[in-house]
C-alpha cells in the first residue's frame, strides 16, 4: 500500500519519499502526492529527483492500493530517497475541472434527477455523461448558469473521512451511477456545503471561487438515456495563483 498524500492535501506540490520497490520502469514509493489515473481524473505528471538526477514521471497508475510511477528507465533503486515534484499547472487545472464537475453533477441531479454515468476530466476541456433522455441546449445552458451561480458563492470545500456504512446512508453520496466506492472501511467524502456531498478520491480546489466561470462548449446525444456535455473553464490557461 502506498500512502496517498493527495487524499489529505490536494495542494501538496512537492514531497519526500523512499523507493520501496521497482517493477521494471515503474517506481513504487512509500508515499506519494502523484494522483494515479482513475475516477475520470487523469494522472499527474512531474519528476522524481534523486542524487542530483531528475526522472520524468510519464504515467501514474494504481492497483490494489499500490501506486506505480512510470519513469524513463534506469537510475532509481530500492532504498533511494526521492523528492517528487508535481506538474502543478496541469494538476491545478484538473482540480478546478473536478470541483466544477461536482457542482454541475449536483445541479443536474437536483434539477433534472440526472445521474452522472461517466466523466473524463481534461486540462483544456472535460466531459460528463448524464442519464437523460431529452435535454436541449437552452435548458443545459440554464443548468450551467445555475452551476456558475453556486460556484460564485465562494464556498469552502471540505474533505474528510467517514465510516463506509454511515456514508452510504446519505442519499446521492454516490452520483457516478455505475461506480460504487472502493471496499475500504473509511470513505473519503468531498463536501461542498449546501450543494453536494460525494464519496470521491480525486483532488479538489479548497474554495469554489477558484473554479472560474464554467462554459458550456457542446452537447452530444450518446443514445438512449445518455446525453454528453463538454465544458471548459475561463482562465484555464492562466498560471495557478498559488
Ligand atoms: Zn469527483
Amino acid at each position: 500500500m502506498t500512502e496517498a498524500l493527495y487524499m489529505k492535501d490536494s495542494y501538496l506540490k512537492e514531497f519526500e519519499a523512499k523507493v520501496v520497490e521497482m517493477n521494471g520502469d515503474q517506481v513504487i514509493l512509500d508515499r506519494t502526492a502523484f494522483y494515479p489515473q482513475g475516477g475520470g481524473q487523469p494522472n499527474d505528471l512531474g519528476t522524481l529527483e534523486s542524487g542530483g538526477k531528475s526522472f520524468n514521471v510519464i504515467n501514474v497508475t494504481k492497483s490494489s492500493g499500490t501506486i506505480f510511477h512510470h519513469v524513463a528507465p534506469g537510475g532509481l533503486s530500492v532504498g533511494d530517497s526521492v523528492v517528487g515534484k508535481i506538474d502543478w499547472t496541469r494538476r491545478y487545472r484538473l482540480m478546478r475541472m473536478h470541483t466544477a464537475a461536482h457542482i454541475i453533477d449536483a445541479v443536474l441531479y437536483k434539477e433534472a434527477g440526472a445521474l452522472c454515468t461517466g466523466n473524463q476530466l481534461g486540462v483544456d476541456k472535460s466531459r460528463i455523461d448524464f442519464s437523460l433522455d431529452v435535454i436541449d441546449r437552452e435548458k443545459m445552458q440554464h443548468f450551467i448558469d445555475m452551476s456558475n451561480e453556486e460556484a460564485g458563492k465562494c464556498i469552502g470545500v471540505k474533505i474528510y473521512f467517514m465510516k463506509r456504512e454511515e456514508a452510504l446512508k446519505i442519499p446521492g453520496i454516490v452520483k457516478l451511477a455505475a461506480a460504487m466506492p472502493p471496499s475500504v472501511d473509511n470513505l473519503r467524502i468531498v463536501e461542498i456545503p449546501d450543494i453536494d456531498m460525494q464519496a470521491d478520491g480525486g483532488t479538489q480546489v479548497a474554495n469554489t471561487k477558484e473554479i472560474g466561470k464554467i462554459e458550456l462548449l457542446s452537447m452530444e446525444n450518446k443514445g438512449k438515456n445518455n446525453r454528453r456535455i463538454y465544458y471548459a473553464l475561463n482562465g484555464q490557461k492562466e498560471k495557478p495563483p498559488f
